[in-house]
């Protein structure tokens, strides 16, 4: 696996690449599961992706209001709820935010690294640290289920940035 010099995407990327290839891994991945990607879906994934920066479910239904969706916040979190099944987005608990899962197609248990100056958050999805976490916690009697790991600090640019000053 070759590793990228920075986890983050370079600010002047185009985002609408990731956009269409994470929409179109998302129906890819419900085509094979015989999951249904319904229009609402589709779309509250697709408002999860308009940038690196986790997004608040509040957020999200604000945005559907704006474009006269008659979404309630059950409609909402049911949507987030199944694309979080479907390992299209990942919860980040300390954030209380979502956040569009770059590599859908692999089951991975992800390790997400959160900017506190920007606010992106991008995923390490590093096999040897879940593998760690899980041997460590087996050999305490403890059975993992889930697990995310949150780590804050300053992304490159967001250090280059602060340098400078
Ligand atoms: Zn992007
Ligand atoms: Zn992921
Ligand atoms: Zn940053």
């Amino acid at each position: 696996m070759d590793l990228p010099a920075s986890a983050f995407p370079s600010p002047v990327h185009d985002h609408q690449d990731c956009v269409r290839a994470a929409l179109d891994a998302a129906e890819a991945k419900c085509e094979q599961r015989g999951a249904r990607l319904t229009s609402l879906r589709r779309r509250v994934l697709e408002l999860v992706w308009t940038s690196h920066e986790p997004v608040g479910a509040y957020a999200l239904l604000d945005t559907l209001k704006s474009e006269g969706q008659a979404a309630a916040p059950p409609t909402v979190y049911r949507a987030l709820d199944f694309l979080i099944e479907q390992g299209l987005v990942h919860r980040l608990e300390r954030l209380n935010a979502f956040v569009g899962c770059p590599r859908p197609e692999a089951s991975h248990s992800a390790q997400f690294l959160i900017c506190t100056a920007c606010g992106r958050a991008a995923e390490l999805d590093d096999p040897a640290i879940g593998q760690a976490v899980r041997q460590g916690a087996e050999a305490r009697g403890f059975s993992v289920g889930r697990q995310t790991i949150e780590v804050e600090g300053l992304c490159a640019d967001c250090q280059g940035t602060l340098q400078k000053k």
